[in-house]
């Protein structure tokens, strides 16, 4: 069977499949050869220097970027880069950025409603059922009148991932979701995706936050010059690091 016509996985797969991803801007290779799959209820610690590629290889799994070669495959369907076929994909990927991206003339309840209304069709009395529910998960039932700009950014942080989970994902991505916020604001939206871990969501993190690698994460994968330097469990990479880069990262932390 050739690629293009193998079944889907049904579930037995990875959630997430990269094979061979290279993306190059311009003449700058910066992915050069990425295999990496995320299995379903798995939480993977993206960690590596700044410019490593960790964002952007995030933003190549919900086709934000486009890969110079390879192929990533969610749940089973190849990624290609035609506007329909990248909403259904993005639909079932859910993606939280180190700023907040709110929309500041909605209400925070409006916020977690108008895509569930507009992308998936739900009616108004769904949709807000589903965002109140969401609210008190992440805390804040009591904001959901309020407008993101009356919210400290730890709570605007907790809304975005709100409104990220409003759409069922597959798998939740996190871009430094903690890297913008006040250190004392941390802790709060640290808990909120550790328990979404607990739970058995899926997802893939790129953080600094080795405390919350060491606690969430099943696997850690250490990006550098292009490539994994070094994965494994946070036990081993974080305390045990086998290469050279893996070491020389780990020691710039301490
Ligand atoms: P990280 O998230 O690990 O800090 P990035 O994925 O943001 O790294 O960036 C990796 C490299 O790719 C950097 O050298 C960055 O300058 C470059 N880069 C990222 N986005 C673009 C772009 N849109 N155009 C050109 N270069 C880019
Ligand atoms: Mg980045």
């Amino acid at each position: 069977m050739t690629q293009e016509q193998s079944a889907p996985s049904h579930g037995a797969g990875p959630l997430v499949q990269m094979r061979g991803i290279v993306k190059k801007f311009g003449s700058t290779t910066v992915l050069d050869g990425i295999d990496l799959d995320v299995r379903e209820g798995e939480v993977v610690c993206l960690i590596g220097p700044s410019g490593a590629g960790k964002s952007t290889l995030l933003r190549c799994i919900n086709g934000l970027e486009q890969i110079s070669a390879g192929t990533i495959e969610v749940g089973g369907d190849r990624l290609v880069y035609e506007e329909k076929h990248l909403n259904a994909i993005r639909s079932r990927i859910g993606m939280v950025f180190q700023s907040f991206n709110l929309f500041p003339h909605m209400t925070v309840l409006e916020n977690i409603s108008v895509a569930q209304r507009e992308v998936l069709g739900r009616g108004k009395g769904e949709a807000r059922e589903k965002a109140e529910s969401l609210l008190a998960r992440v805390g804040l039932s009591q904001k959901a009148g309020a407008y993101p700009d009356n919210l400290s950014g730890g709570q605007q942080q907790r809304v975005a991932i709100a409104r990220a989970l409003a759409m069922d994902p597959k798998v939740m991505l996190f871009d430094e979701p903690t890297s913008a916020l006040d250190p004392e604001l941390v802790g709060e939206v640290l808990k909120v995706m550790r328990d979404l871990a607990d739970e058995g969501m899926t997802m893939v993190v790129v953080t600094h936050e080795m405390r919350f690698a060491r606690q969430a994460a099943d696997r850690v994968v250490l990006l550098a010059d292009g490539g994994i330097a070094e994965q494994g469990p946070p036990e081993q990479v974080l305390d045990d690091p086998r290469s050279e880069r893996g070491r020389a990262f780990l020691h710039e932390l301490i």
